[in-house]
């Protein structure tokens, strides 16, 4: 059977590659109208197959949070098939109530990004797609399920302010945010999230906490502009990405004995009802006017 989940990974993604910590074979990146997708891998697991993406690039971090092309990614992985998308992202807790090294399954998110495509409906005249509950809920609880299996620390919500970048969070900003409920921080979440809503996929995340934002009440020592942690806590965020092709395999297990129960496939269908868009989802795009003069959508 052809795989249906796909994981698109953050910072150090790419070292999981390089290293060969995932037994994947690249199938490359893909055309689609709206540009080229980062190359995608194939990954073979003891549970079953899935596809793996790095959002920043394969041999390094080559592209950051906001030039990454998120629709093109998106919709490379639904042309391949794919049901359900988990995201893996490092984040920055506002709140010490996270310990570093921790997995969060974010629940919620604040979008404070301001220069990215957030649609795929440019000039369709879409609007109001619902987005509640965020993020998948059969998925977060088979994400939640691997983690108690996999023996991991884990939360099992916070919300995410999605920032900008590429710089972080000023300490007025941190403060901003959490006096708004935020309790991580990261730049990747959105617009991802939402689009693959637009396609009426299933997407859920997993954030490890790498740091804890700079508010200005915590004083961290830098040297050559990079915040210096404490050597614990740094291998404590290492290993929470070690742990990653473990947790994405047991992933696998788990939903093999999961029945999904969620609507995310059915996210588009008062436009569908409506007549303003056809049960084809391929067909949607046909007139986009970013659309590739390629004439298919394999890598
Ligand atoms: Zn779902």
């Amino acid at each position: 059977m052809s795989a249906t989940l796909a994981c698109i990974g953050g910072t150090s993604a790419y070292d999981l590659l390089r290293e060969g910590a995932l037994l994947a074979s690249r199938v490359g990146p893909m055309q689609t109208p709206f540009g080229e997708s980062q190359p995608i891998y194939l990954c073979a697991s003891r549970f079953g197959e899935f596809y793996f993406l790095s959002r920043h690039g394969e041999n390094g971090y080559e592209v950051s949070p906001s030039f990454v092309n998120y629709r093109a990614n998106v919709f490379a992985l639904k042309s391949l098939g794919i049901r359900t998308v988990v995201s893996w992202s490092e984040a920055r807790a506002v709140s010490h109530n996270y310990k570093i090294g921790q997995y969060v399954l974010v629940d919620d998110i604040i979008d404070e990004t301001r220069c990215r495509s957030h649609t795929f409906f440019e000039n369709h005249g879409l609007s109001s797609v619902r987005q509640w509950p965020m993020f998948c809920p059969s998925i977060r609880a088979a994400l939640s399920t691997t983690l108690h299996e996999e023996d991991c620390r884990f939360a099992d919500r916070g919300v995410y302010v999605c920032v900008e970048g590429p710089r972080q969070e000023t300490p007025a900003e941190a403060r901003k945010y959490r006096q708004s409920g935020g309790e991580l921080i990261g730049q990747t979440l959105a617009p991802e999230v939402f689009l693959a809503r637009e396609l009426q996929m299933c997407y859920a995340s997993i954030c490890y906490v790498a740091r804890y934002a700079e508010s200005g009440f915590d004083f961290r020592p830098f040297e050559n502009g990079r915040i210096l942690e404490p050597r614990l806590e740094a291998e404590r965020a290492a290993a929470a990405v070690e742990r990653l092709p473990r947790i994405l395999e047991r992933l696998c297990d788990v939903l093999s004995r999961t029945e999904c129960v969620c609507t995310c496939e059915r996210a588009m269908e008062q436009f569908i009802l409506s007549g303003q868009l056809g049960r084809d989802w391929r067909m949607w795009f046909e007139d986009s006017p970013s659309r590739n003069t390629s004439d298919s959508y394999l890598p």
